[in-house]
């Protein structure tokens, strides 16, 4: 179940899209993360793609969809990372979160970027 509540946290803005929240939305509350998610988001996306979209934002700055999409190849960045990592860089755990968080700021959701990934 989505924990949606009317209470408007200090923050009047949407984490997730950077839309301006007003009182009268349905908004997602993280229990761990204090930015709220403006109501379409939170019909848009499942809990879990919401969790880490407002973590990623918070520790990486920037917003869903910020730069636009055809600007960025996941395929081919995926390709990369898996030269990378065959390559046996160490820190390909890092540059695979800091992948993920380019992903999204080109408007490529969580969930899309796992599939991609198997
Ligand atoms: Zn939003």
């Amino acid at each position: 179940m989505k924990s949606v509540t009317k209470i408007l946290k200090h923050n009047n803005q949407c984490g997730i899209c950077n839309n301006k929240i007003d009182n009268s939305m349905n908004i997602y509350t993280s229990k761990f993360i204090p930015i709220p998610a403006c109501e379409e988001c939170s019909r848009k996306y499942s809990d879990e793609d919401l969790e880490i979209m407002l973590n990623m934002f918070l520790a990486y700055g920037g917003y869903f969809g910020q730069f636009p999409q055809e600007h960025f190849s996941l395929k081919k960045s995926l390709n990369n990372m898996r030269q990378i990592r065959r390559a046996g860089v160490e820190q390909a755990e890092e540059m695979n979160i800091l992948l993920l968080h380019t992903a999204l700021l080109h408007g490529i959701p969580p969930h899309q970027y796992f599939s991609e990934l198997e």
